[in-house]
Parts: structure tokens; C-alpha cells; sequence
């Protein structure tokens, strides 16, 4: 017999005037249900607002629930997956960084290792900053249970709150055999998307996270979850970052692109100590002509310097001429955020700008 892992609506079953007790199935056969640790770190979805129409106030004037409340307010889990709270932290995600992801790593591989039969793993994360810290785990996790990262758009205490089920999807899809191999994954709104290739789109709505150019890998649907494809980029566990000893990456900034920029913010970032940098270019892939000036003081000087678009879809190309002659990296498909990510990982491999190619065409 299956376990409910990947089923939401199956329950036990009374037929009206039965006579005959029907045992459920659930006490008799089943195998036990996944173990999924599910660690809290805060944002949206476990906010709490001043009244059910507080959607966007909650963040200043309301509090956030601790992980043990926020699974409690979800008794539907315990019919998907026998969860183990993992507190973290309990802060908006713009106060995530660096630092965060390092230890995240280390509560993630520390959950995994002392308890072998944990079978998934769920992050629950404020939306604003919900992909870099899911691609950073993408990029370091070690151990081979599937990572979730899960948020919502709209509070718990209010109208039409989504975290509730989306926490439910994602400990389903942490538990559903599909989930192996996958790499971490970002389930919200019933969908579930590989961590490399989702970005927040939208302020409010709930179908905010996209994966542009290719797609959800699956749904979390009532019945089942269900995937249709598989990353092709390598992920956790299978890559060169080992970063677990860390307590620190190496600095990287973006450089926004904009009409008429000058050198100021590369210089600044250059002068704050920046071991890279990546340029949000203009679409298809350029630094504005002064910030090109002194992004290519920059790689001469030795800092890994990375072209990324600010566009959100497409590649930038390895060009040989314009690229290659500045001594730039081209970041493929990844967004500005998802590059300097790369980058931070990659400097703690090497600083020879070949490698670090490499790298991107790798991951
Ligand atoms: N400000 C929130 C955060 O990122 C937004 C959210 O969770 O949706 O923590």
C-alpha cells in the first residue's frame, strides 16, 4: 500500500449506513508516512496582521509565527507526512544573507545526518529573497534528501492566506519519490519550480514565482505530485562547492545598468573590498559605457567580473569579441541575483577567470 505522500484528498471513508465498522487504511496497512523536517525562518507565510484585510502592513506592525505554530495551523500535514519542526530564525527575508545560508546549510546537513530516516527536508522563507537562498542550497547542499523552499503571498491570518496549502504541497513534493534528483525545488501556488530557474514576477499575486524560460518541473495537484522534467544543470548534491566550514562568502556586488550610469557604483563596490562583480546589464548583456570602463579596470586588477542581463529571460552570450576581450564571464541564463550567487561559490574554487567559465556553464 502507498503511503499518502503524494495524495491530498484521501481520508478514511464512512459510507453513510454502514453497518459493518470499515477500518481505515491508514491503521492497518499503509507504510508510515515520510519524515519531513520542515525549518522556519520566517516571512510572509508566517505572518501574522492586525486583521484579515492586513495584507501588506503585517510585515511592521505584526509578528511572525515560530515554526511549531505555523505546522500546527495546518493539522491537514499529519495526513501527508509526519513532520519535524526545526526552528531557525523568525525575520523577513530581506534580513537573510550570506551568513543565513551558510548555517541554514549546516541545520539542513546536521537534520539530515542525526536522523537517517528524515526522507525530505522543507525551508519555509519570505518571498522577497526565496530564490537566492533556495539556489544558494542548490549550489552546497550535500546530503541527498530533497530540499523544498516554500513561502506565501499573503499572510496566514488573512483572507484568502496561501501558505497553509502551500506548506502542505511542499511537504508533499519533499516527500514524493519523483523529488530525488531533482535538485532543490521552490513549490508555491501548487507548482513546483527548480531553484535556478525561478524568480519572483510579481509584488501581490500568488502565481509570483516563474520560471521563464523553462517551465515548472511539476505540479503539487490533488490527487498527485506529479513532475515532467528534470534539470539538466548540475545541482545538489553532485557539485564542487564545499562551503559547510565557511562562516562567510566571498563579496560579490551587482552593478545596475541604467541611461547615462557612470563609474561611481563599480568603483564603490570595488573600494568596499569586492572579490566580483556582476554587471545587470542592458538587454542582451552590456555595462553602460563608463561602467564598461571600469569593469575592465576591475578584471585587469584581478576581480571576476560577470555579464548578466537585467532583462529576466534569454542568455548572455560568450561572445568572443566584446566579452572575452574585457576579461568578462557571460552568466548564461541566470539572473543578476542567481550569477552573483555562482560567483560567491565559485571564487571559493578558484580565481582564474577559465575556471570560473567553467563554472558557468556547468551549474
Ligand atoms: N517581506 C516578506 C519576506 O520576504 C515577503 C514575503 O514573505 O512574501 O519576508
Amino acid at each position: 500500500m502507498r503511503s499518502e505522500a503524494g495524495r491530498l484528498f484521501k481520508g478514511t471513508f464512512w459510507p453513510k449506513n454502514c453497518s459493518r465498522k470499515i477500518v481505515p487504511i491508514r491503521e492497518t496497512t499503509m507504510t508510515p508516512l515520510p519524515r519531513i523536517a520542515v525549518i522556519g525562518t520566517g516571512g510572509t507565510i508566517s505572518g501574522v496582521g492586525k486583521d484579515r484585510l492586513d495584507f501588506y502592513e503585517y510585515g511592521t506592525s505584526g509578528r511572525f509565527m515560530h515554526v511549531e505554530e505555523l505546522i500546527a495551523g495546518v493539522p491537514e500535514l499529519t495526513r501527508v507526512a509526519d513532520i519535524v519542526p526545526v526552528r531557525y530564525k523568525n525575520v523577513g527575508s530581506g534580513e537573510i544573507g550570506p551568513a543565513d545560508w551558510l548555517a541554514l546549510l549546516n541545520l539542513i546537513h546536521g537534520t539530515a545526518e542525526s536522523d537517517p530516516s528524515i526522507a525530505g527536508i522543507v525551508v519555509t522563507h519570505g518571498t522577497a529573497t526565496l530564490e537566492e537562498t533556495a539556489y544558494f542550497l542548490n549550489l552546497a547542499v550535500k546530503v541527498p534528501v530533497p530540499v523544498v523552499v516554500v513561502g506565501a503571498m499573503r499572510p496566514s491570518s488573512a483572507l484568502g492566506a496561501d501558505g497553509g496549502l502551500n506548506l502542505l504541497n511542499a511537504a508533499r513534493v519533499a516527500g514524493s519519490p519523483g523529488a530525488r534528483g531533482m535538485g532543490v525545488m521552490v513549490v508555491l501556488n501548487d507548482e513546483i519550480n527548480a531553484a535556478r530557474d525561478v524568480t519572483k514576477t510579481s509584488n501581490y499575486r500568488v502565481q509570483t514565482f516563474v520560471s521563464r524560460d523553462f517551465g515548472i518541473l511539476g505540479y503539487a495537484d490533488a490527487d498527485k505530485v506529479i513532475f515532467y522534467r528534470k534539470p539538466l544543470r548540475r545541482t545538489a548534491p553532485e557539485t564542487e562547492f564545499d562551503v559547510a566550514s565557511l562562516i562567510d562568502l566571498p563579496r560579490v556586488d551587482i552593478i545596475p545598468a541604467y541611461a547615462g550610469a557612470d563609474a561611481a557604483l563599480v568603483e564603490a563596490a570595488v573600494a568596499a573590498g569586492a572579490a566580483g562583480l556582476v554587471s545587470a546589464g542592458f538587454p542582451s548583456g552590456s555595462p553602460s559605457p563608463a561602467q564598461k570602463v571600469a569593469l575592465k579596470e576591475a578584471a585587469k586588477a584581478g576581480i571576476a567580473v560577470v555579464q548578466s542581463s537585467r532583462s529576466g529571460s534569454g542568455r548572455v552570450i560568450d561572445d568572443k569579441v566584446t566579452l572575452r576581450e574585457a576579461g568578462f564571464v557571460a552568466a548564461d541564463s541566470l539572473t543578476p541575483q542567481k550569477a552573483r550567487i555562482l560567483l560567491m561559490l565559485a571564487l571559493t574554487v578558484s580565481s582564474d577567470i577559465g575556471e570560473i567559465r567553467r563554472i558557468f556553464d556547468t551549474y
